[in-house]
């Protein structure tokens, strides 16, 4: 099994695709624009980052990489930004550079998946180009735009990455294809109004954070269906707290139904938990949903992170 597969998705814009896209799997891209290529997010950990890198070196030898985008803060799509050369500039949202500062995964990462994930030689490396609104790279044939949506969404600081001669959009983790959404460090009500926006750029192919890419009408399929899962999570939410539930207490007695095929299903307790800290109008206690994502997964989330080419 190879560790990624490298997709050209339109002339000169390839996506990084890591199956099955569950916990810790990331999807990249890479753009190329007549002053310098374009990276959109590294992975992991090492062993990724490198695989991924390697791949895109094979399909641009003489090419220098200038940029790098980092979508949000989460690990699987910025712990190898160490490895990125040291004159490409790292381009990220000034709140995900805040959380990334902040994060504690990469020196010490708990039990809270299985096998624990290893994250090999890198180091935490934020960026240095910070984007509040929109950022552009402009070429003579293609260029790219950066754009934030403004509100708090998957988390507070995403990016998306918009190619408009190709029309590609890197969505980062606003799109989690056939995979349960993670909404915890973000906004359920966030994350279904940035639906909208997404669709307002109007492309032909999504590469979404995680899982396949999507084009055509498989992209208005999928953001339907995220639709209806904050909308399902609304609900439970508004009900759990109608009936004094506690986040896992509401999450064990639901139906996931229809949505009970994606994986990392186990995400329900951890989207409540978001849900409930936004409606009492306080902080998540991050501790605490994820030791009840654990019970309600009867043990430690699965990743194959660690899962090494045979
Ligand atoms: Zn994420």
């Amino acid at each position: 099994m190879s560790l990624g597969e490298l997709h050209e998705v339109a002339h000169e814009v390839w996506a990084w695709i890591q199956p099955d896209g569950t916990w810790w799997l990331n999807n990249a891209g890479l753009v190329a624009t007549s002053t310098g290529d374009v990276l959109i997010d590294t992975c992991a950990n090492e062993e990724r980052t490198s695989a991924m890198l390697e791949a895109m070196a094979e399909v641009r030898p003489n090419s220098r990489l200038r940029w790098a985008v980092n979508t949000h803060a989460h690990g699987d799509h910025t712990f190898g930004n160490s490895l990125l050369p040291h004159d490409v500039a790292l381009i990220g949202h000034e709140n995900m550079r805040r959380d990334l500062e902040r994060d504690i995964l990469l020196d010490n990462c708990p039990p809270f998946w299985t096998p624990t994930p290893d994250w090999g030689n890198v180091t935490k490396r934020l960026p240095n180009l910070v984007v509040h609104g929109r950022l552009d790279i402009v070429g003579d044939d293609s260029g790219v735009e950066v754009h934030s949506p403004g509100y708090p969404a998957h988390t507070t600081g995403d990016l998306v990455t918009w190619v408009p001669r190709r029309s590609v959009l890197f969505a980062g983790d606003l799109i989690f294809a056939g995979l349960t959404p993670l909404l915890l460090m973000g906004s359920v009500s966030g994350a279904r109004r940035a639906l909208e926006w997404i669709e307002g750029f109007g492309a032909e192919v999504v590469v979404p954070g995680h899982g396949p890419i999507l084009t055509g009408d498989e992209i208005a399929a999928h953001i339907d269906a995220h639709r209806r899962y904050y909308d399902f999570v609304d609900a439970s939410g508004r009900a759990a707290s109608k009936a004094g539930a506690t986040p896992l207490e509401a999450a064990e007695s639901l139906d996931l139904g229809e949505f009970a095929h994606w994986p990392d299903s186990e995400r329900i307790v951890l989207n409540l938990h978001r849900w409930c800290a936004d409606a009492e109008g306080r902080e998540v206690d991050y501790g605490k949903a994820f030791d009840d994502a654990i019970a309600y997964n009867d043990g430690p989330m699965h990743t194959s992170v660690m899962e090494r080419q045979q």
